[in-house]
């Protein structure tokens, strides 16, 4: 795919072309994600986009229909055990036994990796020092809050210190304080790991990741950089008042091919195309019409007017510079 540039930081994983089908459900579609060393990346998508049916084939739970993914170099299909031993996993719902300590669990975990039985004290303190738990290995699991229990989930996939850490809606669940601590953690493990985390919350992905990929209906509509997802939000939003208003419908068509949603009374989101200079046309009609334009506001759209945004449009505009994979991008989000 992507051209060798010795320059650029290690390929930690590079799965090219995955595809998976549930009978006539084409659940994964084309799908190609690459992964640098210290790189965080975001899956993004809502419920069904296919995110969980993407992992599980990164991480060998799950065979494609067709594709490939190599780790660290290792094929994961012709060398299972030895591209497995580069992942680690951290599946939707953590399989955790509550009736265990925190300490007997991730010595089990680290058995499940194979690590050698005198390597095994190390590891399992390495790893709660990396998620906070230090003081926490007697702990029965089942004790500790959801925060705490999800600490441990990362822990075990950190086990055996892979190269890839792959996080299925790692806060799901979890209350605001969590969150913020299970998104720094994960923050951390970027430095040394690379790491793939699902989310359907557009804001965790600005939190977190360094790079997106949106997944909708099983295909990729976008790639980029977290600066150009945000530019592509706070491109084509706009939030404007009026004192006289017009119906939605009157408004939208004098700004065609932009569109207004009427958020409350005199008050409507706009949301333009990518290159249309909507602000223009909307003092120009507010003038014209006397709708007694008083706001106009830069708005971030929504993670669902994002995906109206990326579905709407047809596979063009492609631009040089990025990844193989990018299907939808408009070329101006291109950083
Ligand atoms: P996400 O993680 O983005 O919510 P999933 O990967 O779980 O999406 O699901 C993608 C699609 O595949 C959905 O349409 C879902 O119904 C379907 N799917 C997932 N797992 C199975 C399965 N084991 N059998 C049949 N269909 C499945």
């Amino acid at each position: 795919m992507s051209m060798s540039n010795t320059a650029s930081p290690e390929v930690t994983l590079a799965a090219v072309g995955l595809s998976r089908r549930y009978g006539n459900n084409l659940a994964v579609d084309d799908v190609s994600i690459e992964l640098k060393r210290g790189e965080i990346v975001g899956l993004l998508g809502p419920n069904g986009a296919g995110k969980t049916t993407a992992m599980k084939m990164i991480t060998g739970n799950l065979a494609p229909s067709a594709g490939s993914v190599n780790v660290c170099g290792i094929d994961l299909i012709d060398k299972p055990t030895a591209a497995k031993a580069k992942v680690g996993y951290l599946p939707e719902i953590p399989p955790l036994y509550k009736e265990l300590r925190v300490d007997e669990y991730l010595r089990l975990a680290g058995r499940l990796h194979r690590l050698k039985q005198s390597a095994l004290s190390d590891a399992v303190e390495r790893a709660k020092r990396r998620t906070g738990l230090s003081d926490m290995g007697r702990r029965l699991i089942g004790s500790l809050s959801k925060g705490y229990q999800q600490r441990v989930g990362i822990a075990q996939a950190i086990i055996h210190d892979p190269d890839v850490v792959i996080l299925d809606e790692p806060t799901v669940g979890l209350d605001p304080n969590q969150i913020r601590e299970i998104r720094s953690l994960i923050r951390e493990l970027g430095n040394e790991h690379s790491v793939i985390l699902s989310t359907h919350i557009l804001p965790e992905v600005e939190a977190i990741c360094d790079r997106v990929q949106i997944l909708h209906r099983g295909k990729v509509v976008f790639t980029d950089a977290i600066s150009g997802l945000r530019a592509f939000r706070g491109g084509h939003s706009l939030q404007v008042s009026l004192r006289r208003p017009p119906e939605t419908e009157e408004l939208s068509s004098a700004i065609e091919p932009a569109r207004a949603e009427k958020l409350s009374e005199g008050v409507f989101r706009i949301i333009s195309q990518p290159n249309q200079d909507v602000t223009n046309q909307l003092l120009r009609a507010s003038l014209d019409h006397d709708w007694g334009l008083y706001q106009l506001l830069p708005a971030q759209a929504s993670v669902e007017e994002v995906f109206v945004q990326l579905t709407r449009q047809d596979a063009t505009g492609e631009d040089g510079g990025q990844a193989a994979t990018t299907n939808t991008a408009p070329a101006e989000t291109v950083a």
